[in-house]
């Protein structure tokens, strides 16, 4: 759920000055402060709308504004606590981090794709692109799961799958889920990879991941 809102903020900077107050009719201390509206979004990202400076009469708390160009750069940058102005500024590193964790996740991937793919398995199921394997597959539903059914010599016999996808992610949710472990799942149809050419067709995308039990 969106929680989100905002409030007035007003903030005493001191700098105190006397000088006659119409209001009180007579001289009287007045002090600068800052008035702004904070926003928030789930209490964490604020941010700052419609900040101005007033000198106020410390006894009526009357008086007027102050553009912030008259005033000191020392005395406007500090007036509203950083963590008010910057912190929708919190997000951007987090989601550094998401994409520093994403390649880091795919280069796992990779590392263990070549593991597998130097020692084939039977029983290995291999995420494809299986109309860059396949003389006169689909087009369009290109993407499939096939199996090892044996590893003979320097090639591997692989069975293809009865259901082919238009996206690879369909195929790799098919992989880890049980219906690959059904009897129909794959067709009696069988293609012979040699084991030399796996690593390649890892490089150019073809494979995209592998399971092994
Ligand atoms: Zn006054």
């Amino acid at each position: 759920m969106l929680i989100w809102g905002s409030r007035s903020e007003s903030k005493d900077l001191g700098q105190a000055e006397t000088k006659p107050c119409p209001t009180c009719e007579r001289d009287r201390p007045f002090h600068l402060h800052v008035q702004y509206r904070l926003h928030h979004v789930w209490y964490l990202f604020k941010w700052v709308t419609g900040r101005q400076y007033l000198r106020l009469c410390e006894v009526c708390h009357r008086g007027t504004e102050v553009p912030a160009a008259s005033l000191a750069p020392a005395v406007t940058k500090t007036a509203v606590p950083l963590y008010h102005r910057f912190s929708w500024a919190l997000p951007v590193p987090l989601v550094a981090i998401g994409v520093v964790f994403g390649i880091l996740d795919d280069q796992q991937r990779a590392g263990r794709n070549a593991e597998l793919i130097a020692a084939p398995r039977s029983g290995d199921l291999y995420a494809t692109d299986i109309s860059r394997l396949v003389r006169g597959g689909d087009d369009k539903y290109r993407f499939g799961v096939m199996k090892i059914k044996s590893v003979a010599g320097a090639n591997v016999e692989f069975v293809l799958p009865r259901a082919n996808y238009n996206k690879i992610t369909a195929a790799t949710r098919d992989m880890s889920s049980e219906s690959v472990g059904k009897p129909d799942y794959f067709s009696t149809s069988a293609v012979q990879v040699p084991i030399a050419d796996l690593k390649e067709l890892q490089d150019k995308g073809v494979i995209h991941s592998i399971r092994r039990e």
